[in-house]
């Protein structure tokens, strides 16, 4: 396949080209970018969204070329929803969230088997979209369900009307911040820590088991910068993502999704000051379309599997599209697919 040397492109030649592409694609392509891309990207997308909103994007669209312009997790969720004879393409197919990595079935299936057979069968799975396909079909075959950051406290809610423990993976701080969110008490929430030879008998009083898996990005946050943050602009409205860590959010004005954040912003005054703790590059877009008040970040995060994807990657696939050779496309085996899509399919209608 011949494709042109996309070093040798300015920018500007590098716009018009994905222009051009997408209107020869027309209804074929739809582009799905989360928040947390670059602005060099995220101006092509159809759709900009966090993974809930991109994940009804992926299960709705009738394009036969789904781009998604994120991480693997989020291409695999949209392989899993769409349709048999769609096609999901991510432009750096190495783009993976770390995040993601830290729980395996096969780990899981530990944790699970030893804490079921204490509780004597009395525990349901939830897992974080941030996850790979396997685990999400482990969780869709024993009755659990998927969640993102917008909606982990209905299902949460969900799952404790089916059962009366909950193990949520992959994200510990997510995990624990919804739990007390929902006035579970602390000494409710317990950790598995797969790397600690984790001892169940520990977790017996627990109602909420959580996977000690973390986002770098979002644990970067730390108590200081808030105090910091606060010290400098006492009237900021602070608000940060539910990956933190709790000591961060329990300094914190409120917690959000990324869309949660974006709304938060969008319904302030003009003239607020808001301090942002996520992925940078949504704090600064919001600031650039946000001229009337005073956005900020908490502290400069970048999330560096995000940030791969560059306008030039997206070129590079919608070519390999319209020379009928797509390149990058994800797939996921279909035993999985179908599990997984099950723990979905949960989370859409329970939210
Ligand atoms: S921000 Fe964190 S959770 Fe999101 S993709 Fe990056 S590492 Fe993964």
């Amino acid at each position: 396949m011949s494709l042109r040397n996309y070093d040798d492109m300015s920018d500007q030649d590098v716009v018009e080209a994905i222009h051009r592409a997408k209107a020869e694609l027309g209804a074929s392509l739809t582009i799905l970018g989360h928040h947390y891309q670059r602005d060099e990207v995220i101006q092509f997308a159809d759709y900009r969204g966090d993974s809930l909103e991109l994940s009804r994007r992926a299960a709705t669209t009738k394009a036969k070329y789904i781009v998604f312009c994120g991480v693997y997790f989020m291409a695999e969720t949209a392989a899993i929803l769409c349709g048999p004879d769609q096609i999901v393409i991510q432009p750096v197919i190495e783009a993976l969230c770390p995040m993601a990595r830290l729980a395996t079935a096969a780990e899981v299936s530990e944790a699970w088997e030893a804490l079921s057979n204490m509780w004597g069968g009395d525990l349901l799975p939830i897992t974080y979209q941030n996850s790979i396909a396997e685990l999400k079909a482990f969780v869709g075959q024993r009755d659990g369900a998927v969640c993102t950051s917008s909606n982990a406290a209905a299902l949460f809610a969900w799952g404790f009307k089916q059962k009366g423990h909950l193990l949520f993976t992959p994200d510990e701080h997510l995990g624990t911040n919804t739990a007390l969110a929902m006035g579970i008490a602390d000494r409710e929430i317990g950790v598995w820590d797969r790397l600690g030879s984790p001892d169940p008998a520990a977790l017996r009083d627990c109602r909420v088991v959580v996977w000690k898996g973390y986002c770098y990005v979002h644990t970067g946050f730390e108590p200081q910068h808030v105090d910091a943050i606060r010290a400098q602009y006492p009237d900021a409205m602070i608000i940060v993502h539910p990956e933190c860590p709790r000591e961060v959010v329990a300094k914190s004005d409120a917690t959000g999704s990324t869309s949660g954040i974006i709304k938060m912003v969008e319904q302030a005054p003009a003239g607020q000051t808001i301090v942002i703790g996520t992925e940078c590059n949504l704090v600064y877009r919001l600031a650039h379309e946000h001229p009337d008040k005073r956005i900020l970040p908490l502290y400069e995060r970048t999330c560096r599997s995000m940030s791969m994807t560059r306008m030039r990657n997206l070129l590079y696939v919608l070519d390999s599209i319209l020379m009928g050779q797509p390149v990058n496309v994800v797939t996921v085996e279909p035993e999985t697919a179908r599990w997984a899509r099950v723990a979905l399919d949960r989370m859409l209608q329970a939210s």
